[in-house]
């Protein structure tokens, strides 16, 4: 029987789990799923409420439930790390806690997988996508349009909009993604840099079940950034570019400036101009130091070789059980 791993990463989760665990154990009655064992692995990510006290108790009862207990909160990127690694399955799932990404589409997914779509193509990954993004803060939603535009045009790697973490996979394409050892994470440029025949299924936005988001737009920004300086150089291009077109510019005003003294002698203005032009340029260099800074920052983090999270517990250990009846 095929093991399927469902990794769940949790952040202060506590109300929204019970919901979940509902809605997964009603999924993996689905008569698709008849032959698969599951195993229902919660990364809980230093959550501060009662969110590890309930996997525990979800695990007396169910030997399907197994959880990674961070020693803090690492992030999301970590969490889904410490789940792909840890995951034992043929088959490896990512789904929110808060029922955002349904579990109901997985008999769906895993026909793509392994009956193929009508033409009989089967693919390594199936990935979803929202449509839309209804229910969302209208500036978020604006911001996340503008960075996925502005990524896809200075990376390489297709990064998809709307693309949700919500995803199954084969074993191959897990390992392909244990393979990239950064630690600066950025899932969503990683999946497509593996490579793979990836189906993309739709769906419409759904609102959380319960709790809270547990992002806020500064987050949200800095994570932005992570993807920039992960997947392209061009922000770098871009800052010398700005810098050799500004010494051309302020190269030939010179030479208009020397020409019009010797001309016409140089009765003293334009201070305003002058302070405009001093506060602009210092303003493009702090820019560009800011750009490179941001990749030393990153290659410094590389280079360290920290591990991405740490696990204080977990109930991992041994062979995934076969469910109880
Ligand atoms: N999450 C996490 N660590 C964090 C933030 C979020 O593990 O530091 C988890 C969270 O518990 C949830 C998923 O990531 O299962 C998505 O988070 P959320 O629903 O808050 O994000 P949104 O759907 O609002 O983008
Ligand atoms: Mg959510």
């Amino acid at each position: 029987m095929k093991l399927i791993s469902a990794v769940v990463p949790c952040y202060n989760e506590e109300a929204a789990i019970p919901y979940f665990y509902k809605e997964i154990c009603s999924v993996a009655q689905h008569p698709r799923l008849q032959d698969y064992r599951f195993e229902f692995l919660f990364v809980n990510d230093g959550s501060s409420d009662g969110t590890l006290t309930l996997l525990k108790e979800l695990a007396e009862q169910d030997d399907r439930v197994r959880y990674v207990s961070f020693s803090r909160n690492f992030g999301k990127e970590a969490a889904m790390l410490a789940g792909l690694t840890e995951a034992k399955g043929d088959y490896v799932t990512i789904l929110d806690a808060d029922l955002q990404d349904p579990p109901a589409l997985i008999p769906e997914m895993i026909g793509y997988i392994e009956d193929g779509d009508e033409t009989g193509k089967r693919y390594d990954c199936v990935a979803t996508r929202r449509v839309n993004r209804i229910g969302e803060p209208p500036v978020r939603s604006f911001f996340a349009r503008q960075f996925y535009k502005i990524m896809n045009r200075i990376s390489k790697t297709d990064i998809v909009d709307g693309a949700r973490d919500f995803r199954f996979m084969t074993r191959d394409f897990v390992n392909a993604l244990l393979e990239l050892k950064e630690y600066n994470r950025f899932s969503k440029g990683l999946f497509g840099w593996v490579g793979f025949e990836t189906k993309w299924l739709e769906y419409e936005n759904i609102e959380r079940v319960a709790g809270e988001t547990k992002w806020n737009f500064f987050k949200l920004l800095l994570y932005s950034f992570e993807g920039i300086t992960a997947f392209s150089t061009v922000p770098l291009a871009i800052s010398s570019v700005a810098g050799i077109s500004l010494c051309i510019v302020a190269f030939l005003a010179l030479i208009v400036i020397i020409a019009k003294t010797l001309i016409w002698g140089d009765p003293v203005a334009g201070w305003p101009s002058l302070a405009c032009i001093v506060v602009f340029t210092s303003g493009v260099q702090l820019l560009c130091v800011g750009i490179l800074g941001q990749y030393l920052s990153k290659t410094y983090l590389e280079v360290k070789g920290r591990p991405v999270y740490i696990i204080k517990e977990k109930n991992t250990d041994g062979q995934a059980m076969v469910p109880k009846k």
